[in-house]
């Protein structure tokens, strides 16, 4: 059975996607069986995998809508050696289209069902927004890892995501927790991310990452090359610390 994780936060430019293709790929590096999920109409995850999303014949938009199953829609990063559920502008309509049906919120949760036993992971890129596309990963997942920078607003909007969860989890998903925060594009010449840091040690305790993902260029250079960062340049700082997260979370959910 595949543990499911949402990587949230519903501020933008924050680090999610990054964090998505990176742990997918540090995953795979680790013999991790590894389905990754755009859920963002922007398509990021899907092309810094490698995926043209201009050329898909289905998306986890005809998934969601019912119309192709997730067996028929994903495609292979060959580059990262995981599998991808592609996504691109097309599943902002989904948004809409969506309300009118049944299980609207669970439309993901019932078509990864079908693929389950196929991953040890399924990794899931939220919009940055508590939308229904959101809410459809989160009523999916066993639990949510929330990318932050270490900057002085990085608490700033944080209790919106958290009550939001809380939420879901009284009401929808009775699985769902936060698995944990993780520190990313992180800058150790800077007092005031070391500072932010430790207030986030102090009030999230155990909740708060052990890997810590530095700044680092050749993340941010990998996507233009279809490529994760992991496999791009993989002695860089920047993947290191993804491969650690990557075994960082392989001890998680042994707990799990
Ligand atoms: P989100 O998905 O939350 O909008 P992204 O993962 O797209 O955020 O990251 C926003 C920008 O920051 C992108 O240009 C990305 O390449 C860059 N970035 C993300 N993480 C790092 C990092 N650790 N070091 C350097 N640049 C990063
Ligand atoms: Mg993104």
């Amino acid at each position: 059975m595949a543990k499911i994780f949402c990587v949230a936060n519903q501020k933008g430019g924050v680090g999610k996607t990054t964090t998505t293709v990176n742990l997918s790929a540090g995953l795979a590096k680790l013999e991790q069986r590894v389905l990754l999920v755009d859920l963002d109409p922007q398509g990021n995850a899907t092309m810094g995998a490698g995926i043209n999303k201009a050329s898909l014949a289905s998306s986890i938009y005809q998934v969601l809508l019912g119309e192709a199953d997730v067996a028929a829609a994903r495609q292979r990063s060959e580059a990262g050696r995981f599998d991808v559920l592609p996504a691109n502008r097309e599943l902002a309509g989904a948004e809409v289209e969506m309300v009118a049906l049944e299980n609207r919120e669970r439309r993901l949760k019932e078509a990864l069902a079908a693929v389950d036993e196929e991953y040890d992971f399924i990794l899931v890129d939220c919009p940055p927004a508590l939308s229904l596309l959101t809410l459809n990963g989160l009523c999916a997942a066993h639990g949510v890892i929330i990318p932050m920078q270490c900057e002085y607003y990085a608490l700033e909007g944080l209790s919106d995501l958290v009550n939001t969860i809380k939420k879901v989890h009284a009401n929808l998903n009775t699985d769902l927790r936060i698995i944990g925060l993780l520190r990313v594009m992180f800058d150790p010449r800077m007092t005031l991310s070391q500072q932010v840091s430790k207030q986030l040690e102090q009030h999230f305790g155990d909740k708060v990452f052990k890997t810590i993902i530095p700044r680092n260029v050749r993340l941010a250079e990998a996507p233009s090359y279809g490529m994760p960062g992991v496999v791009f340049d993989p002695s860089s700082k920047g993947a290191q610390a993804y491969i650690a997260f990557g075994a960082e979370m392989v001890e998680r959910i042994k707990t799990m």
